[in-house]
């Protein structure tokens, strides 16, 4: 029996050599030719048991047994190992883990309201107070109160859309001057971006639907030099420090005096092309001091405090800032047209 033990000691060696040498399935299945099959090295073994003397054997046997079941179950691990190799390195052929994927599409802001928030940031710098109104507005804000009796010729040239007799969509973010004034005394600073309606026919340079900004300050001895360096401040904000802004005088029942604000033309940067009907300049809002009527419809002394007001076209600022000539190109939801935006 000692010769048996260490026979089988020995077989095991080589066998455990030749299982950590096998690389390939095919290498195992030579293995367990080599050691189990009809003429493999345990095989030989178990035939040499007709050799021993008849009381050894039934306990060779059974040594002989356990040797090649250890053997079957070392060959099944390896299998199972090596296969789990290969599917490992199956997976690392075809999936690199360390690729970086397409890129994800990115969201970005609205031409429109990239420019809103840049024109809220530069005033709420400068202590102003956001605020943000009704689109559906009374008649008596939209026009009453801001010195536009209805009378007045200046409400057909509001082109408005009337819901009822009393409300409308408000034609501009002016009501709000109204509304803020209202709700607090003297002094007051607040800008108001938001969207204003007109019954506008749609071409270049109109949308029946549109983004204004309107400023507000009033208070004690507020004047147009207040008004003129802040809006000079925010489109060299916006535009560069090169950036002039030309104040023409003009009329508004709300304001008095009036004047448009114009920018140099983007297209031609003031030397005169279609963009700015050969002028130089773009028209981008209106402004001046607070009438003292409107300031006598709030409550407020226009002896005691004078204000100035403006509001500007988001879309037409936009249209400068991103040199596009179509106001329409912003609602048409062009991927591509908004992306080179960006
Ligand atoms: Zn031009």
């Amino acid at each position: 029996m000692a010769d048996l033990d260490t026979t089988l000691r020995e077989l095991a060696q080589r066998f455990e050599a030749a299982i950590a040498a096998a690389r390939d399935e095919h290498a195992l299945d030579e293995v367990r030719i080599r050691f189990l099959g009809r003429t493999g090295e345990l095989t030989v073994v178990r035939r040499g048991i007709g050799a021993l003397p008849p009381a050894e054997r039934p306990t060779a046997g059974k040594v002989i047994n356990v040797a090649a079941d250890a053997m079957e179950a070392r060959l099944a691990a390896a299998r199972a190992s090596l296969e789990r190799a290969s599917i490992d390195a199956s997976l690392s052929d075809s999936i690199d883990v360390t690729f970086s994927g397409p890129p994800a599409r990115r969201g970005m802001l609205h031409p429109v309201r990239a420019v809103m928030a840049d024109v809220a940031h530069y005033f709420s710098q400068h202590g102003f107070a956001i605020v943000l109104g009704p689109e559906i507005e009374t008649d008596a804000n939209n026009f009453d109160a801001l010195n536009i009796p209805p009378d007045h010729p200046a409400r057909e040239g509001f082109d408005s859309f009337y819901l009822r007799p009393d409300l409308l969509l408000r034609t501009h973010t002016s009501p709000m001057q109204v509304r803020a004034m209202r709700a607090s005394g003297p002094p007051i600073a607040v800008i108001v971006p938001g969207k204003a309606y007109r019954r506008d026919a749609v071409d270049a340079r109109h949308l029946y639907q549109f983004h204004q900004v309107e400023g507000l300050m009033v208070g004690p001895g507020i004047h147009f030099g207040h008004l003129k360096g802040l809006l000079t401040g925010m489109m060299r904000e916006l535009f560069g420090p090169a950036q002039d802004i030309r104040f023409r005088p003009s009329f508004f029942p709300f304001t008095e005096p009036s004047a448009e604000v114009d920018v140099s033309c983007p297209g031609c940067g003031g030397a005169g092309c279609r963009t700015c009907s050969g002028s130089g300049w773009i028209e981008i809002g209106g402004s001046g001091m607070v009438h003292p009527n409107v300031l006598r419809s709030v409550g407020y002394d226009p002896d005691g405090v004078t204000g100035w007001a403006f509001g500007c076209g988001l879309e037409r600022i936009a249209m400068k800032k991103y040199d596009v000539n179509d106001i329409r190109e912003f609602v048409e939801n062009k991927p591509a047209f908004l992306e080179q935006l960006a």
